[in-house]
């Protein structure tokens, strides 16, 4: 790698920034409300507040940001629903965190599996999802795979 290849977590984050620039917050929020509206067709600010263990002004605040980038519809009486953009973008968003969360699970992770799962997901391109998700169901094709290193990973475990 030459040195100028090298950059900041910042850098990068610029590097594969969606036109949308979103931040991580901002993503959990629409990962939130996508998942949401799956099950119940909207999503309120209270519901969401709660659902993110944030204040309904936190809430508010931030879904006025993602009004802002069009990507969803919030007009009164606290109810939330998506725009077309917004499905699209929460779809990729809810669909990143269960190629995340399952690749985690088959390397073992039992323990804190959603706080890692919320780690990773954010800091990773888009590129990166697609192959994990492909290697995802190479393992789950083959769970002899998985079985082997599990086996590895205790011979090796201390
Ligand atoms: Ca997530």
């Amino acid at each position: 790698m030459k040195r100028n290849e090298f950059r900041t977590v910042r850098g990068y984050e610029l590097l594969n920034q969606n036109k949308k620039q979103l931040t991580s917050a901002m993503e959990d929020y629409l990962e939130m409300i996508y998942r949401n509206i799956g099950q119940e067709g909207y999503m309120r600010i209270n519901t969401l507040s709660e659902l993110l263990n944030v204040k309904p002004s936190s809430a508010t605040r931030m879904v006025q940001k993602l009004k802002e980038l069009g990507l969803i519809r919030y007009e009164k009486y606290g109810i939330i629903f998506l725009s077309e953009e917004g499905k699209e973008y929460g779809k990729f968003l809810l669909e990143r965190h269960n190629v995340v969360e399952r690749f985690l699970k088959s390397l073992g992770i039992k323990e804190n599996l959603l706080t890692e799962t919320e780690l990773v997901e954010h800091n990773i391109s888009k590129n990166t999802v697609e192959r994990i998700n492909k290697l995802n169901r190479i393992l789950e094709a083959h769970p002899e795979i998985i079985s082997e290193f599990e086996n590895f990973n205790s011979s090796t475990d201390g």
